[in-house]
């Protein structure tokens, strides 16, 4: 007997399938305040635009003498009189002529005064009658002094809205006084795992795993992945790979959340469930992508809320996480950077099977300046991604040569 097998739809590309998959990512609509505090991570609902300037005043940046150029000079190596002494949080006075002032780090530069002498450069004398100070040289106008507004000039915007929050960003916002700052609210996100082999670590040991069960490690690296990227996440755990089983998981997880993510049961076996299960309660948008590992990618809808099926294999779930459910996730939120960055980097390996599909090699870099291959690329084998730094991103039918320069995708950019 013969059966007839449908034609293959060709593979979706992936700057394709993000495109659609941004394009079906209608930004979340709530806006919640949180403490600054708490901001790491969030996508900023509102332009940041400074009510004073950062610094607020010229101040010194040096521990030593604030100085007139003028007086300095006109001193000619004899000691000029220490007349105040400002310290960081307090206010000088007009700096008296023929004189200078005792200065700290952070502490504004009195009225009068053009210049900052580091302490290291100027001889202390101390005496009942007062202290001198004689300098050796003249110093330039303006040096060691930190203008007014050289950080932050009043009315500048110094973060965007759509920016994703970073702890850099979070102290920028401290320093124009902000104490609570108006984020999109976190995706809701239902995470389900399929496949009748897989077992929860800790609910069997090792050695008592029965022949053919394996440990649910999907589980546990995209909840680490979807909490750093703001979401709150339901875990409806292990679903068994029956159609009924799977139609009743989808649509729990429907249910109050914006995006049910899975894993496994995507590809075509008469064990894959996932894309009738979604065909029968709503719409199945993209399917297949080509790329290599992460052909079996789905997204589609279940009854008003977003579905996206990752491959069941480690390696490709990690990587189209990272590819393309990445930026769908930052795109609800608001967020307007999530081009996949990538920094030409010279192989020092040799690839010579040459894929249909374009690929993503786990690699590292190394103390030479070039990338080193790990030395299996199964999609199976998660040691890659741990191992690894990082992707190669090879174009469809390229071979490498060492010495070739790549394409470096580096995963601490893709997971912060
Ligand atoms: P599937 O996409 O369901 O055909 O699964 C492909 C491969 O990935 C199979 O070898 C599965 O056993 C494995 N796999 C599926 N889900 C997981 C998971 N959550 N953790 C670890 N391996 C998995
Ligand atoms: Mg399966």
């Amino acid at each position: 007997m013969t059966t007839m097998r449908p034609p293959r739809a060709p593979l979706k590309p992936l700057d394709d399938a993000l495109n659609e998959l941004l394009g079906f990512a209608t930004i979340l609509s709530d806006v919640e305040w949180v403490s600054t505090f708490d901001a790491d991570g969030r996508v900023l609902a509102q332009d940041l635009v400074s009510e004073l300037q950062v610094p607020p005043q010229d101040n010194s940046s040096m521990d030593g003498y604030a100085v007139r150029r003028a007086d300095v000079l006109h001193a000619n190596g004899q000691p000029l009189p220490v007349s105040q002494r400002i310290a960081a949080g307090s206010v000088g006075t007009e700096l008296a002529p023929l004189s200078v002032a005792r200065i700290f780090t952070g502490a504004p530069i009195p009225p009068g005064a053009d210049a900052v002498v580091m302490q290291e450069e100027g001889e202390l004398t101390q005496t009942d009658a007062g202290d001198t100070v004689r300098f050796t040289g003249v110093p330039e106008k303006g040096q060691w002094i930190r203008r007014a507004g050289e950080d932050v000039t009043q009315g500048a915007k110094v973060l965007s809205k759509g920016e994703r929050l970073a702890p850099a960003s979070i102290g920028l916002a401290a320093s124009i006084g902000m104490h609570r700052l108006s984020v999109v609210r976190r995706p809701k996100v239902a995470l389900f795992s399929t496949g009748d082999e897989l077992v929860m670590p800790g609910d069997v040991e090792p050695e008592a795993m029965k022949p053919g069960a394996i440990y649910n490690s999907n589980r546990f690296f995209l909840r680490a992945l979807l909490r750093r990227l703001g979401c709150e996440v339901t875990d409806l755990g292990i679903v068994p790979d029956r159609l009924e089983a799977t139609q009743d998981a989808l649509r729990e997880a429907a249910t109050n959340h914006d995006l049910i993510l899975t894993s496994g049961g995507v590809s075509v076996g008469e064990e894959d469930h996932i894309k009738p299960a979604v065909e029968s309660l709503g719409s199945l948008d993209l399917w297949q992508i080509a790329i290599k590992p992460g052909k079996p990618f789905a997204y589609g809808k279940v009854q008003g809320a977003h579905f996206i099926g990752l491959p069941g294999n480690p390696v490709s779930s990690f990587v189209t996480f990272l590819l393309l459910v990445r930026p769908f996730l930052l795109k609800l939120q608001g967020g307007s950077k999530f081009a996949i960055q990538s920094i030409a980097a010279p192989a020092h390996f040799t690839w010579a099977r040459a894929d249909k599909r374009r690929e993503f090699l786990r690699v590292c870099r190394n103390a030479a300046g070039g990338l080193d291959l790990f030395s299996n690329q199964s999609s199976g084998v998660l040691t890659s991604a741990v191992w690894g730094d990082g992707l190669v991103d090879n174009p469809a039918g390229q071979t490498i040569q060492s010495g070739d320069v790549v394409r470096f995708i580096s995963f601490s950019e893709l997971m912060a």
